[in-house]
């Protein structure tokens, strides 16, 4: 047994990460794309893609009965959205710490919307909240077969 993948087989989460479409059109995909891999998470799937309306609502069904909604659901929208989906240990929260508070003007800089935004309504990127928000997510936003199972190259370099 190789230890990095025994250890690996505990706690192993999946997030849905999403460059929203001011992030693509602002130019942030591939410093977004960065946070996540310099950190050391894996990469499982990865597109480019126009959200129909419905999927956006399906998305944010939970946020339904917000006074943003109807504008959260034009934003999603509005434009071509990168969709991304991260596996590892703890990755959900992690990947949340390292995207920032909601509002970007209370995120930490070091962070995502700390660094790269202002606004709440435009906060360039969504991160799954929970574990199982991350394959309800996931399962939403990719089909079967557009998920890779693969071995990085650093993964015995990256735990113990
Ligand atoms: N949002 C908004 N106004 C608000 C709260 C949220 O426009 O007052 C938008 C914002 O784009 C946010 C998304 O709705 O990212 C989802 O809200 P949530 O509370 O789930 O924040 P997140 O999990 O994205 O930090
Ligand atoms: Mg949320």
């Amino acid at each position: 047994f190789l230890p990095h993948l025994v250890a690996s087989l505990e706690n192993v989460e999946e997030t849905y990460i999403m460059v929203k479409p001011d992030g693509v059109q602002r130019g942030l995909v591939g410093e977004i794309v960065s946070r996540f891999e310099k950190k050391g998470f894996k990469l499982i799937g990865l597109k480019m893609y126009q959200c129909p309306k419905e999927l956006a609502e399906e998305h944010y069904k939970d946020l339904k009965a917000k006074s943003f909604y109807p504008k959260l659901i034009n934003y999603i929208t509005s434009g071509p959205v990168v969709c991304m989906a991260w596996e590892g240990v703890g990755v959900v929260a992690s990947a949340r710490k390292l995207i920032g508070s909601t509002d970007p003007l209370q995120a930490e800089p070091g962070t995502i919307r700390g660094d790269l935004a202002v606004q709440t309504g435009r906060n360039v990127v969504h991160g799954s909240d929970s574990p199982e928000n991350g394959k309800r997510e996931i399962a939403l936003w990719f089909k079967e077969g557009e998920l890779c199972q693969w071995t990085p190259a650093q993964a015995p370099w990256m735990r113990e």
